[in-house]
């Protein structure tokens, strides 16, 4: 696919920053609406198929799949026990990555943490710098949110709704379906509404075990919704259907794309329309300002390579370029006009950041699966999702909101948590008679959007290219707390109930970030005292500014949120052309 050269002498209808989940959707929507659309991403474009390879023995890669020795990708105790900017005491290694940056397959696909440093409280910042950015290694888990989450204030009093509901998304929520394809299973649960789903994959012997034992306390198991496609897609020639590879789930992504990501699904059938120019290697410093109304005229970017300034205009400035990025562009682009960073009159950018809470889960054995001959169980893009049950109809009286668990079992080519020490014919012989009867789950649950969680610029530190960094000021609070001692106590109950033997309870809490889930920095609103943006992602105060991704969140749920950015996306950008072709922006 070579991109068109981009021509930065004329106006563009829409400039798009950012080209992940919500870039890549909105590039697809802008342009099939007839827009000239500019789409502007930080990183490279990488030969992701060659990054990835899906099929590579790790007897083949020098370092069996590992980093190799320059490279260090940082641990739990690393980002809880130092403080950011990370790396000091690391200065050996030459390239430091965030947790999920520990293979040989996404070490490039992630930011190196050093040119992209941020300050504050300790936080687990995954960041995808490059074309289609996490999207390329996401976990593909494809959920929707129901009136559960868009009302939630309405239920208990805490934080704000949402100012649309389910039914206005919903419609969107189908589109994306039908255009990305996903794999599931209809429920019929008003808290976890359906998908308009694929063929699904199958559960396992164990997982079955725990669905049935489970439906009698009332809580559902369902197959993982995984935003893959089980049939293929006849509208889109960038993307093959899966085949039970299971590579995403050992090497962080698919190499033939039956995983979604944004390039693939969404960017380079938006160039086949020929009004999509793309510009990698292009980091949007400012979203920049019109002296006599006000409204933004466009952005100035630096040339990540080069280190070359530019500027480009357009008639509407789309933000899509991650919760936290996101908000510190909106910081970053003061002006006379936005002394307080732009869209910011509210003062609520950067606040009532809120994301999602892990670590509990537990990890358990079916014995009657023990020494039963190996089962071909690997071969699918992810295992079960267990959805909430807390605070639907009962009230907990020691939190609010809830969570759900991801899970698996079964047999795989590499098996894993089979907890056997030894080593020889012996070791061998006791891991296949054990590994299929292995079934372990983890928790994710909603972290309180809090106007007291924010993040700002810090007045010092810089990134690469001189921009400022961002600084958190973020912390789990007690609701956190009190979820995830439940949390651990309903999975050993679940486990116990299905007649499973415990092997090992967690109950540490993952330091802040892990979920990479992270929302809310841009919150909408009807009321622009308390919000930053309407229920189509516009800014209040700057009516050709839309903010796309999961900054809008007004609560994190515990629901997964990428189908929702690109549902929530999609419905912004077709309001966003109306607009624009009736004259109002
Ligand atoms: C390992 C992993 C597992 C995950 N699992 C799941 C899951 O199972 N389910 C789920 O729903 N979500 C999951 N996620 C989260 C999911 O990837 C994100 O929700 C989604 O990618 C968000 O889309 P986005 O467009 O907001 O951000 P991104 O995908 O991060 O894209 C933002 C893009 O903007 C670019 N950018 C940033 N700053 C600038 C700038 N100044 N100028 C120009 N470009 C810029 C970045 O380089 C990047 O390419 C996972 C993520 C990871 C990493
Ligand atoms: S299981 Fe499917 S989605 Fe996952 S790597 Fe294989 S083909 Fe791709």
């Amino acid at each position: 696919m070579s991109e068109p050269e981009t021509d930065l002498t004329k106006t563009y209808d829409a400039v798009i920053i950012g080209s992940g989940a919500a870039g890549g959707m909105a590039a697809h929507v802008l342009s099939s609406h007839g827009l000239q659309v500019l789409l502007l991403e930080a990183g490279k474009k990488l030969p992701i198929e060659q990054e990835l390879r899906s099929m590579e023995w790790p007897y083949d890669n020098a370092h069996r799949g590992y980093l190799p020795p320059e490279s260090h990708s940082l641990t739990f105790n690393e980002y809880t026990i130092r403080n950011p900017p990370y790396g000091a005491g690391l200065e050996k290694a030459q390239h430091l990555r965030s947790y999920v940056g520990s293979s040989d397959y996404v070490k490039n696909i992630v930011v190196d943490e050093r040119e992209n440093p941020y300050t504050g409280t300790n936080y687990a910042w995954v960041r995808a710098r490059c074309l289609g950015g996490k999207t390329n290694i996401w976990g593909r888990l494809a959920l929707r949110l129901s009136d559960y989450d868009f009302k939630a204030k309405s239920r208990d009093g805490f934080g704000e709704d949402w100012p649309i509901s389910y039914s206005d998304i919903a419609p969107y929520y189908d589109k994306v379906d039908l255009y990305l394809g996903i794999m599931g299973v209809k429920e019929n649960l008003p808290h976890l509404p359906d998908s308009i789903f694929q063929r699904p994959q199958k559960l396992n012997c164990a997982e079955v075990t725990l669905k049935q034992s489970l439906q009698k306390m009332g809580r559902v198991l369902t197959q993982y919704r995984a935003g893959v496609t089980s049939e293929g897609l006849k509208h889109n020639k960038y993307r093959s259907r899966c085949y039970g590879r299971g590579a995403c789930e050992r090497k962080g992504g698919c190499d033939i794309h039956a995983a979604f990501d944004s390039p693939t699904g969404l960017i380079y059938p938006a160039m086949d329309t020929a009004n999509l120019s793309l510009r990698t290697n292009a980091v949007v410093r400012e979203v920049t300002i019109d002296p006599q109304t006000g409204k933004a005229s466009g952005v100035r970017f630096i040339d990540s390579q080069t280190m070359k300034d530019y500027t480009v205009r357009a008639k509407v400035v789309v933000v899509a370029a991650s919760t936290l990025e996101s908000a510190r562009l909106l910081l970053l682009s003061k002006s006379r006009w936005h002394p307080n960073g732009l869209a910011n009159s509210s003062g609520h950018v950067g606040h009532n950041f809120c994301e999602h809470l892990m670590g509990p889960g537990v990890t358990g054995r079916a014995k009657d699966l023990i020494g039963k001959p190996s089962t071909l169980d690997d071969g699918r893009p992810g295992g079960f999702y267990l959805a909430r049950f807390r605070n639907l109809s009962e009230k907990q009286p020691k939190f609010i909101r809830g969570y759900g668990f991801e899970g698996g079992s079964g047999c795989s080519m590499f098996p894993r948590g089979t907890d056997t020490h030894g080593f020889g014919a012996s070791f061998k012989e006791e891991v296949r008679k054990n590994q299929g009867a292995y079934i372990s789950m983890g928790a994710f649950g909603e972290v309180l959007a809090r106007y007291e969680n924010f993040v700002d610029l810090d007045p010092v530190v810089k990134d690469k290219w001189g921009i400022p960094a961002l600084r958190f000021r973020y912390k789990f609070g007690d609701n956190e707390r009190r979820m995830a001692e439940d949390m651990k106590e309903t999975a050993q109950e679940m486990f116990e109930a299905a007649g499973f033997e415990i092997v090992h309870v967690r109950n540490r809490v993952l330091t802040e970030g892990w979920s990479i889930h992270e929302l809310g920095t841009a919150r909408m609103g009807n009321d622009p005292k308390t919000s930053v943006l309407n229920q189509f992602q516009q800014s209040h105060d700057v009516k050709n500014l839309f903010v796309v991704d999961g900054s809008a969140f007004v609560n994190a749920s515990c629901q997964n949120p990428t189908w929702t950015i690109m549902a929530l996306c999609w419905r912004s950008c077709d309001f966003l052309a109306d607009e624009l072709r009736k004259g109002n922006l």
